[in-house]
């Protein structure tokens, strides 16, 4: 079976990457996202082991030192990571796993992984960005400040990205990325083959 794609999703905060994936994965049962540890708490309606891995500054720490996290980082104050053993049994199962990561991380995986796949998720407009950020209604002023400057930096860091898509609408952005993995599974360099050629290189 031919290894699996590591697709990395980037974007500001607030653009949306959460409820693109979501829709992503509706509409590609094959695709799974990767759930995260963070020592930031739970938000109103998120679960444990759902949304995120909740844990403590000192467990992460230790979890830095024993090597369990592909890349991590600390975004708006709180320690974010991905588990490396959740990726490596993914990809030997030959599935999709999206990573919605901040940039940070996404750089340190072009490092380690490169043959991943990266996507920038960017807003139609800035105005739009921050009308969102503003708008979500769930974090103090100071928070939505942090955020806002932020996001600002991350929209900076799109050239480090392979395919940029427009989240205009959750529908066009999950099926322009549904599309990029189906381009992904037919490059010969990850292992695609005519009918019938058995895979001898
Ligand atoms: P939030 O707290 O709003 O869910 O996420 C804040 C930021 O952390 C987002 O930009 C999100 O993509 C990023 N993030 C979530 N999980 C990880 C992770 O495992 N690693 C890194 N580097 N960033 C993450």
């Amino acid at each position: 079976m031919a290894e699996g794609i590591l697709l990395i999703i980037s974007g500001p905060s607030g653009v949306g990457k959460g409820t693109v994936c979501r829709h992503l994965m509706s509409i590609k049962d094959t695709v799974k996202l990767s759930v995260s540890t963070t020592t930031r708490s739970p938000r109103t309606g998120e679960e444990e082991g759902r949304e995120y891995n909740f844990t403590t500054l000192s467990r992460f720490k230790e979890m830095i030192n024993e090597g369990a996290f592909l890349e991590w980082a600390v975004v708006h104050g709180h320690y974010y990571g991905t588990s490396l053993s959740t990726v490596q049994s993914h990809l030997a199962g030959g599935e999709v796993l999206i990573l919605e990561i901040d940039v940070q991380g996404a750089a340190q995986i072009r490092k380690k992984s490169p043959d991943s796949v990266f996507v920038f998720l960017a807003p139609p407009s800035l105005e739009a960005l921050e009308n969102r950020i503003t708008g979500r209604g769930t974090e103090s002023p100071e928070k939505i400040n942090r955020r806002l400057i932020t996001a600002r930096r991350e929209m900076n860091s799109y050239h480090l990205y392979d395919y940029i898509v427009v989240n205009d609408t959750v529908e066009q952005a999950a099926a322009l990325i549904g599309a990029i993995i189906d381009a992904e599974k037919c490059k010969v360099s990850r292992g695609a083959r005519p009918p019938g050629w058995g895979g001898e290189s």
